[in-house]
């Protein structure tokens, strides 16, 4: 490189999700804020960051990259969902440019030089820990002219000589000072405004830290980003955290791996609070909570609740099974500790959910099931997703002792446990297609109100009401069965399954009918006769809340016509006096607190409120999100006003108003 010529550089990211807006750039926005810290490299290098929704295609980002111009160095931040494409254009760049730089870096592809090298000649780095200080000195050889298959001073990467042998230079340890890294978003490495000067994305992401202490066998997140957790200072957070209040971002997310650990977290809290109190903004917080709660994460909730700050509490619990925590090197919280705490989170008002990973090694169906609806009992939704064996993990390390037998997706590169020593291919099918159905119908939301009243009442567990569910679907003639069953077909390697199911449910009334046929069929005969009045209203009252759904593309006839309404700070769909044999809000809320309640009829006339914007997240398989859309008593939505009105920032009724009482 001529000592005058600037280096033409583009850090590429993709999202997994086909969201109408894109993902926060952000593990690219750390290397474009390292390179623009750096002296030398500032005036050297042209560094764009070139960002993608989920399901943008291979035409679109490499016309996208190379229509205005080749770089000199094309480098990918690289998850399993975006590996192939990232492999495919690093292929066309390097017949554009062929003595172009490919740099490939992120969990999927650190310390995996020997498969990504033969699977894509045409990447000549990859990186193996964190990227800032690497990649700027791979700029820094760059710009001296150096060869990449020369690479040998340059801690942390795998490369290639010219002879075509794999080399890796060992990493430096993980940065111990935080601060030493720039802030792309107080730098501008990250664009945040549209033209029209809105913000660009869904949430705004952020990191308060980096590491995790633990090392669960399954999550490569120890290993990644080191054991030992490092904290960025607290000014610095709290000056991002002022710029998204300034811009009137609604949710932050935290990409951190354990919030609630560290007493830095509580001062987060409390400088996020006070900032909402200037700018109205940000007004929820979501994060992955510390498994195991401390005095901190206590506190830091009584404080989030009492200033009406949203958040979702997870009980990431991943499975129950003591021989299968065992093996993943895991230990959860005591089983009576976990149920106090989510007993406490429901006394707070406070929604919890919970979550599970099917085919853990040492799981069988049976525990796994028995697990599943002991945690329905005490939380409102299970979130289950099974096992996937994810590089740099120690399943993955590992594989043989574990006997995993696994395939890698049709579009991307994650790949699918199939079976292992203690679980067999057919469980493994009939699992899976337990889990299809309890993501949509109870994950989603699909059901809310019916689950405690069918256990209580009915008599019948959550795992069972779902396996007759998918049974019955799997052996019904009704066309409407059809497209779900070969989205269940698929769904072990096509994330987009449970999408397609999901807004048929939302949007499709012969689907929506398929589950009244199901009810009368399979479930009803088995329910006793007495309760069969109030379970019908019930399922009734969860069908005629589901979100209105009004993308163009939805499925099935013209949309009802409703009537939209402004109701604190927003916009709402109103269905009017709407008529319940049963009081069933008050019904799911007397079973919940174990209260007596008579479940004969009673009843009453509701106006059902469905806040507008559902179209954009319908196929977001977010329950999160989901849950903002369905559809509420206007008593609901007044309470949860009244109830933000008693906090100190008069903006915060909206944001409560977004609770749903499911
Ligand atoms: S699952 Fe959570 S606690 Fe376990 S290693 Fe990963 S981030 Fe850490």
């Amino acid at each position: 490189v001529a000592h005058d010529e600037v280096v033409r550089v583009v850090l590429v990211q993709q999202g997994v999700w086909e969201m109408p807006t894109e993902s926060m750039p952000l593990a690219v926005g750390y290397l474009k804020a390292a390179v623009q810290a750096d002296e030398r490299l500032r005036w050297r290098t042209d560094v764009r960051i070139a960002n993608y929704r989920g399901g943008v295609g291979l035409g679109h980002i490499t016309d996208d990259l190379f229509r205005h111009g080749v770089p000199d160095v094309l480098a990918f931040s690289v998850l399993g969902w975006n590996y192939r494409t990232f492999g495919a254009v690093a292929e066309t760049f390097k017949q554009l440019n062929p003595r172009g730089w490919v740099v490939f870096g992120g969990t999927h592809a650190a310390h995996q030089g020997e498969r990504t090298f033969r699977m894509f000649p045409e990447v000549d780095v990859v990186v193996d820990g964190e990227g800032e200080r690497v990649f700027t000195q791979l700029l820094h050889a760059h710009i001296d002219g150096a060869d990449p298959r020369e690479l040998v001073g340059i801690a942390g990467i795998t490369y290639r000589t010219a002879a075509g042998e794999r080399r890796t230079n060992p990493g430096d340890p993980p940065l111990r000072d935080l601060s030493l890294l720039p802030s792309p978003i107080l730098t501008g490495a990250i664009g945040l405004e549209r033209r029209d000067g809105s913000f660009p994305y869904d949430v705004a992401l952020m990191e308060t830290n980096r590491g995790c202490p633990y090392k669960c066998a399954f999550c490569y997140w120890g290993g990644a980003t080191g054991q030992k957790v490092r904290a960025f200072p607290r000014e610095r957070l709290r000056a991002e955290l002022e710029e998204f209040g300034r811009r009137q971002v609604h949710t932050v997310v935290l990409c951190d791996a354990n919030f609630g650990m560290l007493p830095a977290d509580e001062q987060f809290v409390e400088d996020l609070l006070s900032i909402r109190g200037t700018y109205g903004y940000p007004r929820a917080l979501e994060t992955s909570w510390a498994k195991n709660k401390s005095e901190t994460f206590y506190r830091i909730v009584r404080e989030m609740k009492r200033s009406g700050l949203r958040s979702s509490f997870t009980l990431a619990l991943q499975t129950l099974n003591e021989s299968a925590l065992e093996r993943m090197h895991r230990r959860n919280m005591k089983l009576n500790d976990w149920e106090d705490l989510a007993t406490w989170l429901a006394a707070e008002g406070l929604e919890c959910y919970a979550e599970l990973i099917w085919g853990a090694p040492g799981d069988t169906p049976e525990a796994f099931l028995e697990g599943y609806d002991r945690l329905a009992q005490t939380v409102s939704r299970v979130a289950v997703y099974p096992l996937l064996l994810l590089p740099n993990t120690d399943y993955h390390d590992k594989r043989e002792d574990f006997g995993f037998v696994t395939v890698r997706g049709d579009h991307d590169d994650f790949q699918y446990v199939l079976a292992h020593d203690t679980m067999t291919a057919q469980d493994n099918q009939q699992m899976l297609r337990f889990i299809f159905w309890a993501r949509a119908l109870a994950e989603n939301l699909v059901f809310r109100h019916l689950w405690v009243p069918l256990r209580v009442l009915g008599g019948v567990a959550q795992s069972q009401a779902i396996r007759s569910f998918a049974d019955w679907v799997e052996a019904s003639d009704a066309p409407a069965a059809v497209p779900l069953r070969a989205a269940v077909a698929r769904f072990n390697v096509d994330p987009d399954a449970l999408a397609d199911v999901l807004v048929r449910v939302f949007g499709d009334p012969s689907t929506t009918a398929l589950v009244r046929v199901w009810w009368d069929d399979a479930l009803r005969p088995r329910l006793p006769p007495g309760a069969v009045p109030a379970l019908d209203e019930v399922l009734r009252y969860d069908l005629l809340t589901l979100p209105v759904y009004r993308a163009p593309s939805a499925a099935g006839p013209e949309a009802e016509p409703l009537p939209v309404v402004e109701a604190h700070g927003d916009r709402w769909y109103v269905r009017e006096d709407v008529g319940l044999t049963h009081d069933v809000p008050a019904l799911v809320q007397a079973l919940r607190r174990g209260e007596p309640m008579p479940s004969h009829p009673r009843p009453i006339t509701r106006t059902l409120y469905y806040r507008l914007g559902f179209d954009d997240f319908a196929r977001s398989t977010n329950h999160e999100e989901i849950a903002h859309y369905m559809g509420v008593t206007e008593q609901e939505l007044d309470a949860a006003a009244a109830r933000a009105a008693a906090t100190p920032s008069p903006e915060a009724a909206a944001a409560l108003a977004r609770t749903s009482s499911c």
